[in-house]
């Protein structure tokens, strides 16, 4: 039986070597690396230890097939990816500029993640599952990928399956109007949600994260964990419970995929049935890990590397 499962976007990305302006057409970037945020959370919840499963669609190249063998590796069941000989697998480039902040390209709306349609999702998968994960990235796609994502999200809540999301705000892929509206009427299905505090504040149009996140205990979910990149993490549960923790204090080499794998941390923290702070810890130093490393999917390859940091890490903040 699955403790989580996810669909969605399966990519190849190819990151930019250097940072800022185009210097040269050689070595202009590295990759491909495999991607996709729910892939990266569902991958990392597999290496974790949990037992996952993934619902994707890839194309038949190198890249559809190097995605499935890094998930087959690390455990993931993927005998719900579909491999489309009419489609090529999803692409991304990101170039981050000198000041770190990043830039992406996606070839997604024309790329095999794009043929993700609800037939694809089988409410016999739901069964025994523990918890479903859902990127709001996936929805962002197309329709198809976004029906898919609301069936499974449905069939979920219907089964008694815990649905974590994270909207994921993409703007090359929807505008912000459009992603505000999806992500408001999505809520209803989310019992977990994890989000960060940028995308927090730009959805509820402005304000603070923690009053952002109060208010939307009120439109679903039990639980709001916001994701505050080297300020760490807080949560939000029903009855007003405030939790927090500090940020690991490690050297940044790719931050790309940090939430991803901060989510597959929480849900195995939350399977485990652990307070809420060891959670936020736990999650924090999972992601620390992911981002002293090349890659979006290069997070922790276990869980004792993560324990490790936890035990000798320091967090910011904390003396
Ligand atoms: P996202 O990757 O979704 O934009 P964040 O940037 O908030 O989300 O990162 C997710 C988590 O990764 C943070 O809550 C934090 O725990 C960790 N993290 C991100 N950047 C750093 C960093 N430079 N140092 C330590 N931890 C970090």
């Amino acid at each position: 039986n699955m403790d989580v499962i996810s669909l969605g976007e399966l990519i190849a990305e190819f990151v930019r070597v250097h940072r800022g302006v185009m210097h040269d057409v050689a070595d202009l970037y590295m990759g491909p690396f495999p991607s996709g945020a729910p892939a990266i959370t569902i991958d990392s919840a597999a290496r974790l230890g949990l037992n996952a499963g993934f619902i994707g669609v890839v194309g038949n190249d190198d890249f559809g097939h190097m995605i499935i063998n890094r998930l087959r590796r690390d455990g993931v069941d993927t005998l719900r990816v579909i491999i489309d000989n009419d489609s090529i697998t999803g692409l991304a480039f990101v170039a981050y500029d000198q000041s770190g902040s990043r830039r992406f390209v996606f070839n997604l709306k024309w790329s095999s993640s794009a043929k993700l349609t609800p037939s694809l999702i089988n409410p016999d998968y739901f069964t025994g599952v523990r918890v479903l994960h859902v990127s709001g990235s996936t929805m962002y796609i197309g329709k198809g990928p976004r029906d898919a994502c609301i069936k499974a999200m449905s069939e979920a809540r219907r089964r008694g399956v815990l649905v974590s999301y994270d909207p994921n705000v993409r703007v090359e892929l929807m505008s912000i109007n459009d992603t505000r509206e999806l992500f408001l009427n999505s809520l209803r299905l989310v019992n977990v949600l994890l989000i960060s505090e940028e995308e927090v504040n730009v959805l509820m149009g402005g304000g603070g994260a923690l009053e952002n996140a109060i208010k939307l205990l009120n439109k679903g979910p039990e639980i709001i964990v916001v994701k505050r990149g080297v300020n760490g993490s807080f949560a939000v549960s029903r009855g007003n419970q405030y939790h927090e923790e500090y940020a690991f204090e490690v050297n940044e080499v790719d931050p790309t995929g940090a939430g991803d794998v901060f989510n597959a941390a929480f849900i195995y923290g939350y399977l485990k049935g652990w307070g809420i702070n060891q959670i936020l810890k736990f999650a924090n130093a999972a992601a620390a890990i992911k981002v002293t490393r090349m890659g979006p999917m290069e997070g922790p390859g276990g869980i004792n590397e993560v324990l490790e940091l936890m035990r000798k890490g320091k967090q910011r903040g904390v003396k």
